[in-house]
């Protein structure tokens, strides 16, 4: 019997005990192709021989250094690698532990942000609903996903929601792109305004949404809008790419690919390529030199932010995801698995949509393909598939997107940035035959 609590208590999981490239290996000797990154995690696969070596020589350094009495030279070479990657306006870096501590990281910047300048009203955050931003208490009110947040009611009562961008669900008939996105920005600022138009704080999305929606991308103008829409209020623009970013959709940041820099951005995951937990907060000049010219303090941390060897193994991963021929793939590979599966699942009744950049991929499941009425959620068609899927070999992301009783169940794939065609041909032909299986 095991010891551990599992997430999904009494699930008997297969035990991994060897990883190489895109693939794991369970303790029976079966072999599953990681194609989903874990959960968008392992962008340079497993065992990765260059990061092991950095990590290593870390190790032979030194392991630990508390953050209030030391900075290091890792630490320092990680915030100026990122800084040179991102778009102009983000200027700092504050290292944490992962996704969650990144985004919780952020609200608190962006709350003490506002009583430095003397403005402790704005306080409201705003954020999409069927939305993830993590787990923890303050990340988890911000995330809009109904279903989460409901047994840990009364959760933080300044967070509110508004529609993501969604145009396969949402965008009407004849609407173009840009009237879809200058309503959303309509339905932001009609937010703004009933809160009380000096008392928001911040706005946060995720750029490509990925856990709670599958690799759903914004139409176009949509971020511009957006920043339009926040400035005009004096309001955060706080961009979540603890999932999207790191080279996952084609561009270092998928914020990148909107014309946009916000003013916060969060990023983990892939940043540490799975082999430490590591993650960071990326903020302007703005809200630096509010800190440095007020308080001089950032009122929080945590014992293992800057950890040295996380910071020498996302030092590595990054300067392998600098390398052109990295991104190249990304994009050769996501445009290989894209065309793929619209054509392995194109007589699926109930395949909805199939979308996403990069090698962020998301397929939506429906019972019905014109009305795009979602399968009943008591179905669980989301889990099947990841069952069928683990029984032929593929590790694929599931999600119920019926949380809310909206939207189609989903599949993420997020695989590698490291793999091959045969191996992105074998991912579609096993995806496909376990939906099939599935959906029957
Ligand atoms: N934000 C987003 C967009 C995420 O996808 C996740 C994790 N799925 C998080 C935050 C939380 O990250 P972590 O699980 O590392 O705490």
């Amino acid at each position: 019997m095991t010891k551990i609590l599992h997430r999904t208590i009494g699930t008997n999981l297969p035990r991994a005990v060897a990883g190489e490239g895109i693939y794991i290996t369970d303790s029976e000797g079966r072999s599953y192709i990681d194609g989903s990154g874990g959960a968008a995690v392992s962008c340079l696969g497993h065992n990765h021989l260059e990061v092991l070596q950095a990590m290593k020589a870390q190790m032979g350094r030194i392991s630990y250094a508390h953050t209030s009495f030391f900075t290091t030279d890792v630490a320092e070479h990680l915030a100026e690698q990122l800084v040179e990657l991102a778009p102009e306006g983000l200027d700092y870096v504050y290292l944490v532990s992962g996704g969650s501590e990144a985004v919780e990281a952020a609200l608190k910047m962006a709350r003490q942000y506002f009583v430095e300048i003397g403005k402790p009203q704005r306080r409201h955050i705003i954020a999409r609903r069927q939305s993830y931003h993590g787990n923890t208490i303050g990340a988890l009110a911000t995330g809009g996903n109904a279903g989460r947040r409901e047994q840990f009611k009364p959760i933080l009562p300044e967070t509110h929601h508004v529609s993501p961008c969604y145009a396969y669900r949402d965008m009407q008939m004849g609407e173009t792109p840009e009237a879809y996105a200058e309503r959303l920005a309509a339905e932001l600022e009609a937010k703004i305004i009933e809160l009380g138009t000096d008392t928001v704080m911040a706005f946060v999305a995720e750029p490509v949404v990925g856990a709670t929606l599958g690799a759903v991308g914004p139409v176009a103008h949509y971020f511009k809008r957006v920043r339009q829409v926040c400035d005009k209020y004096g309001i955060l623009l706080i961009l979540d790419e603890v999932m999207c970013g790191m080279g996952r959709t084609g561009t270092f940041f998928a914020l990148e690919q909107e014309g946009i820099v916000p003013d916060l951005v969060t990023i983990a995951k892939g940043l540490g390529g799975g082999f430490q937990p590591i993650g960071a907060v990326m903020l302007s000049e703005k809200i630096y030199r509010a800190f440095a010219e007020g308080s001089g303090l950032f009122q929080h941390g945590h014992t293992y932010i800057g950890h040295p060897i996380a910071a020498a193994a996302a030092n590595k991963v990054v300067e392998i995801l600098k390398r052109p021929e990295t991104m190249t793939n990304v994009i050769k590979m996501g445009d290989r698995l894209q065309a793929g599966l619209d054509a392995a699942l194109a007589q699926s009744p109930y395949v909805g949509d199939i979308r996403g950049r990069g090698l962020f991929r998301g397929v939506e499941l429906v019972a019905d393909k014109d009305t795009k009425q979602p399968f009943d959620p008591v179905r669980k068609i989301h889990s099947k598939i990841k069952k069928e899927a683990m029984q032929r070999g593929l590790m694929c992301y599931p999600m119920g997107g019926t949380i809310d009783g909206v939207y189609g169940d989903h599949i993420l794939l997020a695989p590698p940035y490291i793999i091959q065609p045969a191996q992105i041909d074998l991912i579609i032909e096993r995806l496909a035959a376990a939906i099939n299986a599935a959906v029957k």
